[in-house]
């Protein structure tokens, strides 16, 4: 028989537990008519099955919150229904009340074994059946807490898996050298990185000190390190060390505690960074500099003496060796730029050649070096007899020319007699030493060349008319 009903009876409103799915398993039709009435009044969703097999059968298809069943019954009996209900896996639990005849009362060992919640001894009474029920519900809504508080922890625990697997491959990945030690210095955990770094296999690290693999050569900066760590944290600190292949490798430390419930430090966190091929190439790159630096000096002592030996070539070049004055290819250079600017800015320009008188019979009778003693006065007296920006230069053999800028007819004559005076008045050793000297001031139409044409035709004139005097070109001597 299979009846399903929902009646509320507002005789239990007060008392009744909320609703719940309940099969009842139950042979005798009026027992089970007594009782599902009973529990529809009271609120719940009724299911009847005539036996053990059939209620079985509703249990496959369905699920209930309790199963109120008759011990006694064909084909199946109320047991036999409750163990194969608790032998099956994954089913929310099912409370299960068996009801029972006072005679099976010793019988209720077996039953509890079976998985049996509760008992209800027949003939039923309403008031027992709501307290059994009540039960049923809190115990029932014990276990759903129990069933939401496992979801959740199976759920944390499943985060907390993939969170500690994800932490795990970060930290055996991290390209920096990674250890953690206790308090004690023994090793607890280190990545590849680390293997790599400290030359270490995995069967060496585990529980080794740290001295041994970091820094065996080391122990009391290792002791240090450790003591700081835990006390403030070690920030970037450079150490070198010897690896166990002897190499040498410059790693910078850091270090923090690593801290267990109540924040209390139970070990410390320790990163290695390897900066060996950074430093290297520091130090390749420091000695390059150097050489450098040194090959630039060389370099610039070179320049500066090549520009010394330049100047004074250049000196030589414009020099006559004998006098000390610019020579005759020195002179052409100045001549043209004065000739360029006299003319630009129409400016006079003159010029004064002149020449030892008789210095042949003064080499002949005295001597060539005495010759050349006179040459170097005669070219003395000339320069100290002039202003700073005339020039004054050897011409050749024993004639000199006195370039004047700025200088007119007037100024140049008065310049020619002034030298011609001072050599003449100088002391000689052998004999008075005379000059005659040609003057030519630039004319508009005149080229340079024609202004040394002028000047030397003035002097040879000087020489004609008797030598020791000034002659402007064209015109008559000055004086004897
Ligand atoms: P004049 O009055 O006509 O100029 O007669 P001079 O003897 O001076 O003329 P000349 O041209 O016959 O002779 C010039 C002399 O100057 C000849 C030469 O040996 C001499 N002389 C030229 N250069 C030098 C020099 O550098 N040193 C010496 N000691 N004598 C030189
Ligand atoms: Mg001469
Ligand atoms: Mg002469």
């Amino acid at each position: 028989m299979l009846g399903r009903n929902a009646v509320n009876s507002s005789i239990f409103t007060n008392r009744k537990v909320p609703g719940m799915r309940i099969l009842i398993a139950e042979d005798d039709k009026v027992s089970m008519l007594v009782l599902s009435r009973i529990l529809e009044q009271l609120g719940h969703e009724v299911v009847c099955a005539a036996d053990g097999a059939e209620a079985w059968q509703i249990l496959s298809a369905e699920t209930f919150d309790a199963i109120v069943s008759d011990w006694m019954m064909p084909e199946m009996d109320g047991l036999e229904l409750c163990r194969r209900l608790r032998a099956e896996q994954g089913r929310a639990y099912t409370y299960f009340i068996l009801l029972t005849a006072k005679a099976q009362q010793e019988a209720r060992a077996e039953a509890l074994a079976a998985g049996v919640d509760d008992f209800l001894v027949k003939p039923l009474q309403k008031e027992e059946l709501m307290a059994r029920l009540t039960v049923a519900r809190r115990i029932l809504d014990i276990q759903d807490a129990l069933r939401t508080w496992s979801t959740k922890l199976e759920m944390t625990a499943g985060y907390l898996e993939t969170a500690n697997r994800r932490f795990s491959d970060l930290f055996i990945g991290l390209p920096v050298a990674c250890l953690t030690f206790d308090l004690e210095g023994k090793i607890m955990e280190w990545n590849r990185a680390a293997e790599t770094l400290f030359m270490i296999q995995p069967e060496d690290v585990w529980q080794a000190s740290l001295t041994d693999v970091v820094a065996p050569e080391n122990p009391d900066w290792v002791e240090s390190f450790r003591a700081r760590a835990l006390e403030r944290g070690v920030d970037e600190e450079e150490v070198i060390f010897e690896r166990r292949d002897g190499a040498k490798r410059y790693v910078v430390y850091s270090a923090f505690p690593l801290r267990g419930q109540n924040a209390a430090p139970v070990g410390i966190v320790c990163t290695a960074n390897d900066i060996t091929e950074r430093r290297e190439l520091e130090k390749r790159l420091e000695v390059q500099l150097k050489i450098a630096q040194e090959l630039n000096a060389e370099l610039d002592e070179e320049r500066s003496k090549l520009a010394t030996a330049n100047h004074r070539l250049e000196e030589l070049a414009a020099t006559d060796a004998l006098t000390g004055l610019r020579n005759r290819r020195a002179y052409e250079d100045v001549l043209h730029a004065q000739y360029s600017f006299a003319i630009r800015q129409e400016q006079d320009l003159s010029l004064i050649l002149l020449d030892v008188d008789h210095f042949k019979s003064y080499n002949d009778n005295f001597g060539h070096p005495a010759g050349d003693v006179v040459l170097r006065d005669v070219a003395q007296t000339l320069v100290s007899n002039v202003r700073a920006e005339d020039l004054v230069a050897r011409y050749g053999g024993e004639e000199f020319v006195v370039v004047l800028p700025i200088t007119d007819r007037t100024s140049a004559l008065v310049i020619a007699e002034k030298l011609r005076a001072a050599i003449e008045q100088r002391a000689w050793p052998h004999r008075p030493i005379t000059i005659s000297l040609g003057v030519a001031t630039l004319t508009s139409d005149q080229s340079t060349a024609d202004l040394v044409d002028a000047a030397d035709n003035a002097l040879y004139a000087a020489k004609q008319a008797g030598r020791n005097r000034v002659w402007y070109f064209d015109e008559q001597p000055m004086a004897a």
